[in-house]
């Protein structure tokens, strides 16, 4: 704790699972801020756009968490396009996702097609087997989508094979849990149809992509070696953190099992491990 002035919480699996929050977090997050402790939270799921994750944040009761302290792989597509000025070439973005992406991109004022508009599109296939797309599309986002079809996947195929547009991926998690019942397909499926039929490799935005934590560096000015990024998932929070110079925490409150943890097939290791954040406080055992 002495070593930490920052902490960044990833979402799911830390502060809550699916649409519950995890028992006792209300508490630690306060006791942490009495502390001294600023606390920021990021999460790849980009379904919803930060002023979406303001509300999740007041209905789970943590309404004390400001929209400025949240960072959403939606958001960190909207500030990739901002930090590359794809504003400035009048181009519009193909979206495959949910209303997270769209609600960040009219933030910036940046236009696009597709999204939830697109999920009943399959009968638009143009006449003569030709599908046409739009010739200013600049670039292509993907993020998680329920309702992924083959039209888009063929107007992304489009747009970046034939427009040579930017291919853009929200995040790469393989299953996310969508539900606290079963692991669900996570985005990393979605980005690996369009892989397929492009052979492109995309520029990711969320973790553990170097992108959110640049982004707040340049707002907040902080000291890497002074924060501590908490996550569930190696692959994503676990890397974001060594592969950006922050200490590392993960918690077996998601997705990580300590078998997982310490297998000798898992490379990724974290500074520390804990059962969940709750564990700050806890009386150390005798
Ligand atoms: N993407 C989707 C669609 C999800 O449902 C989740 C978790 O529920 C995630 C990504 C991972 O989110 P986080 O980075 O908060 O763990
Ligand atoms: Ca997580």
């Amino acid at each position: 704790m002495d070593q930490v002035d920052v902490f960044i919480f990833d979402c799911d699996g830390v502060i809550w699972r699916g649409d519950s929050l995890i028992d006792g977090i209300p508490d630690t997050l306060e006791k942490l801020r009495a502390a001294g402790k600023r606390l920021f939270f990021v999460t790849n799921n980009s379904t919803k756009s930060r002023k979406g994750y303001k509300k999740k944040f007041d209905s789970l009761g943590l309404s004390n968490v400001p929209a400025e302290e949240i960072f959403s792989s939606s958001f960190a597509a909207a500030a990739y396009l901002e930090k590359t000025q794809f504003a400035a070439t009048n181009k519009k973005v193909y979206v495959i996702g949910e209303v997270g992406i769209c609600e960040e991109l009219d933030l910036i004022g940046v236009p696009y097609l597709g999204g939830p508009a697109d999920k009943d599109s399959v009968a638009d296939m143009g006449p003569g087997g030709m599908l046409h797309v739009d010739e200013s599309v600049g670039a292509v986002v993907v993020g998680f989508d329920r309702h992924v079809n083959y039209y888009k996947i063929q107007y992304a195929q489009l747009c970046i094979n034939e427009l040579g547009a930017e291919f853009i991926a929200t995040n790469l998690d393989a299953v996310t849990h969508l539900t606290d019942a079963q692991e669900w397909a996570g985005n990393g499926s979605m980005v690996g149809a369009i892989k397929g039929c492009t052979g492109k490799e995309p520029t990711v935005v969320g973790k553990p992509s170097p992108l959110m934590i640049d982004y707040m560096e340049q707002k907040f000015g902080f000291d890497r070696s002074r924060i501590c990024m908490v996550g569930d998932r190696l692959d994503t929070d676990v890397l974001f953190g060594k592969d950006n110079g922050l200490k590392s925490l993960l918690v077996l409150s998601g997705v990580t099992s300590e078998e997982k943890l310490l297998s000798p097939d898992n490379k990724i290791k974290p500074d520390y491990y804990a059962e969940t954040i709750n564990d700050f406080f806890s009386p150390v055992p005798a």
